[in-house]
């Protein structure tokens, strides 16, 4: 998958994706990641890309021309153009998956009070807020969307099933984890889990997901 990261500050990716597994992802090809500066695409000599609001009000706004040539030197056949804000459709697993099916992922990155609504419209695919509050940019968010999407690239996680039992794929909570040492100040690991009987052990897991959904996000499973 190819994915452009759209921004006006390419620096602020290197760290996440120059470790773990979005590392890895890239290391095995399975991702293409380039950074766009879209302060290359500025109009005038002192490469300006934001200029105050019409109608007033505290801020400044990033100019259309830059974020409009931005994208249409990315843009191609193929090619999903996500603009992240928190005014967008919220971050579930399954747009993840929709994401994960794109040959070609461009995310554009707020910065200051946001756009100019005229650079985006039918440049953009989807408009996405990973939740309810404001970041002061929208390079973290094209972070946590890259990273939830390509969990389902076959090959990322090494273990496919791994993202299947995860939070929110049945509707509610993965299960309580546990490792070595059986006992950790003084508290043992659930006998069931050593038991060796599988049956009980996903049923014994199920509870307790469910267990803890219904006390921390029981619109969780009302819905379910
Ligand atoms: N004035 C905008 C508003 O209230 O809708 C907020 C602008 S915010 C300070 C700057 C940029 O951060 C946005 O353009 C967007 O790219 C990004 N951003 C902030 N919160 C976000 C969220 N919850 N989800 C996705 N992107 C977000």
């Amino acid at each position: 998958m190819r994915i452009d990261l759209l921004s006006l500050f390419p620096e602020y990716f290197r760290g996440p994706l120059d470790e773990s597994m979005l590392r890895i992802a890239r290391e095995k090809g399975l991702i293409d990641v380039r950074f766009v500066d879209i302060r290359d695409f500025a109009e005038d000599k002192h490469r300006r890309v934001d200029d105050r609001p019409y109608g007033g009000g505290p801020g400044m706004v990033m100019m259309p021309g830059p974020v409009a040539k931005a994208l249409d030197a990315v843009r191609g056949e193929g090619s999903y153009v996500i603009h992240l804000t928190p005014q967008g459709e919220r971050l579930t697993p399954s747009l993840c998956k929709e994401f994960a099916l794109k040959e070609h992922l461009i995310f554009l990155c707020g910065h200051y009070e946001g756009i100019d609504e005229r650079a985006l419209g039918e440049r953009v695919d989807k408009e996405v807020s990973i939740g309810d509050y404001v970041l002061t940019n929208g390079c973290l968010a094209a972070l946590v969307v890259l990273d939830a999407s390509i969990r389902y690239l076959p090959g990322v996680l090494g273990h496919e099933e791994a993202a299947l039992q995860d939070s929110f794929e049945q509707g509610i909570f993965d299960y309580p984890q546990y490792t070595r040492p059986e006992v950790f100040e003084g508290k043992e690991v659930p006998l069931v889990l050593r038991s060796g009987n599988h049956a009980e052990i996903a049923q014994w897991r199920r509870q307790q997901a469910l267990k803890k959904t219904a006390l921390v996000r029981p619109d969780l499973k009302e819905r379910r």
